[in-house]
């Protein structure tokens, strides 16, 4: 249980935060400034700038020039790797108060917020290892007089894009595989969750990044993250939210042909074979839904169940849904956090109406939670859908689940891939041949066995058809900041073309 005397307590104003480039912060009371509430108690707590286009080509301009200095792109990984390890040891020095304006800006619990921090220290000690193993090929099969070698190098400056859902993890599932590719960074974070970046920057600088190399540019996403699709100076965009804002930064990227990094949404099957340990599905599925209060990339949001168990299944949810902790997202026992705004909010609940005008049934959830003055959502399953329903085909991001059931393992995999997205998939069985054969024929970039939304820095992450291009994380994730470059050496004496 919580102990009250060490609770969390909101702040009495809001924090303010400046921008950051060059290894300085700017802009406090020099801009107008965005106010942030906390989605847990709809009380101000950050404020931070809405910076202009000219800020924004300022810190292109400060990342060319640093990354063509060399003071990071030129230097060995072994250096690289000092910085990123010395990065590392900073979060996890700053991981409560990292924890704690994370909580308050997202509405995330803040038990959720450590996890994801002390998660975040490990994104960056193991790009550290891949700086120092980053590699290329040599080709020694050319014959005599030639030797072939394909070397890596930086891409040059990044623009970095990222979403308000996980704001510091996603943060590190890129920023560490960019900088031990010996890349430059301009990030804007979302207009609602600036400052766990503006912090991450401070870190950086602390750990002996050289300044220039990691920037932010905190304000509107149709301002400043437009502009750095279309900027000229920025060679890769690497942009993670939604597909609508995907399509028109991949259409603005064409400007000068950069590279776009796109992680975007899923409609992501949870497929329940009858064979399950159904406790354990049940426990996975309702945690899929519930985690980040269901506004996550890879929530588990289309439950696709085996009929035979259907019914089982579906009351087992039910008793499961009922024991989440909704509550204060500062104290430590909460684990259904709050909705990020309330337009969001608005959305999540004409869904749910949506599908029950679709012919679905609600078997438990539905309506808002009153607490601590922030707004909630109670687990809401839906049943009886199907799969041509809006609420199976689109992504509600909101702790939604639409159950559909299916009758042999060719339809479920009909039902899973009938879908424009393919981030992610979980499968519930207890046959290893079912689970393999299912796999193979899941059309999903993420997929998991028997758990789901688990996993660390090793594996890539990704989606496959309209749920993004490109990977992060892993080995894939430093590869996919690198330009390849082929090299045909002549050895010795050319023979003359010109006799
Ligand atoms: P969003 O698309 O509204 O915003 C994402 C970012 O884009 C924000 O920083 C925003 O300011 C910026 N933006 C807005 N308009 C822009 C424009 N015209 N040009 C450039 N940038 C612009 O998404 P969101 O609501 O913040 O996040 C939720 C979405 O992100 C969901 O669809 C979710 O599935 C997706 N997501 C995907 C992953 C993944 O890894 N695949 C991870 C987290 C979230």
């Amino acid at each position: 249980m919580t102990d009250r005397k060490d609770a969390l307590k909101l702040p009495t104003q809001p924090k303010v935060f400046g921008f950051y480039v060059d290894g300085k912060n700017h802009g406090q009371g020099h801009r107008e400034m965005s106010e942030r509430k906390s989605p847990g108690h709809g009380v101000p707590v950050t404020r931070a700038p809405l910076c202009t286009k000219e800020d924004l080509d300022n810190a292109v301009n400060v990342a060319k020039n640093t990354f063509q200095s060399g003071v990071w792109s030129n230097i060995s990984g072994a250096e690289r790797a000092d910085v990123l390890l010395k990065a590392a040891a900073g979060i996890r020095d700053r991981l409560e108060e990292i924890a704690y304006w994370e909580t308050l800006e997202t509405g995330k619990p803040i038990s959720q917020c450590r996890d994801e921090i002390g998660g975040a220290a490990g994104h960056y000690e193991y790009a550290a290892g891949v700086a120092r193993t980053l590699h290329g090929e040599t080709f020694n099969n050319l014959g005599d007089k030639m030797i072939g070698l394909v070397t890596r190098q930086p891409i040059g400056v990044i623009g970095l894009i990222t979403p308000w859902n996980f704001p510091f993890i996603i943060l590190a599932e890129r920023i560490p595989y960019m900088l031990a590719a010996g890349c430059t960074i301009v990030a804007k974070p979302a207009e609602v969750t600036p400052t766990s970046t503006l912090i991450m920057a401070e870190i950086l600088t602390q750990a002996g990044l050289p300044n220039g190399v990691f920037n932010v540019v905190t304000g509107l996403g149709s301002v400043i993250g437009q502009a750095m699709a279309e900027h000229e100076n920025i060679d890769v965009l690497s942009f993670t939210g939604s597909i609508d804002v995907g399509r028109r930064v991949l259409l603005a990227s064409a400007g000068n042909f950069k590279k776009t990094c796109l992680e975007l949404g899923g409609k992501n099957p949870q497929i329940v074979f009858a064979d399950a340990d159904l406790e354990d599905a049940a426990d996975g599925v309702v945690f899929g839904t519930c985690f980040n209060a269901g506004q996550c990339c890879v929530s588990g949001s289309r439950l696709i169940v085996e009929s035979s168990i259907a019914e089982e299944f579906e009351k087992l949810l039910v008793e499961k849904f009922a024991k989440v902790r909704l509550g204060d997202v500062l104290e430590p026992d909460t684990q259904l956090g709050a909705i990020v705004t309330d337009e969001h909010q608005a959305k999540i609940l004409s869904y749910v109406d949506t599908g029950l005008k679709e012919g679905a049934k609600l078997a438990c959830g539905g309506e808002v939670a009153e607490i601590a003055g922030g707004r909630f959502i109670r687990p809401t399953l839906l049943t009886k859908v199907t799969n041509d329903m809006v609420v199976a085909r689109e992504e509600i991001f909101g702790p939604v689940l639409a159950m559909i059931t299916f009758e042999t393992l060719d339809e479920a995999m009909e039902i899973a891939n009938d879908n424009i997205f393919g981030l992610a998939a979980s499968i519930w069985t207890k046959n290893i041949d079912k689970a393999v054969a299912t796999m193979r024929r899941v059309e999903a970039g993420r997929t998991w066995v028997n758990t789901t939304i688990a996993g660390g820095p090793e594996l890539p992450i990704g989606g496959f058809k309209q749920s993004g291009s490109g990977r992060e994380t892993g080995v894939y994730g430093v590869e996919e900041y690198t330009e390849v470059k082929s090299i045909h050496i002549e050895i010795g004496k050319r023979d003359p073309w010109v006799n």
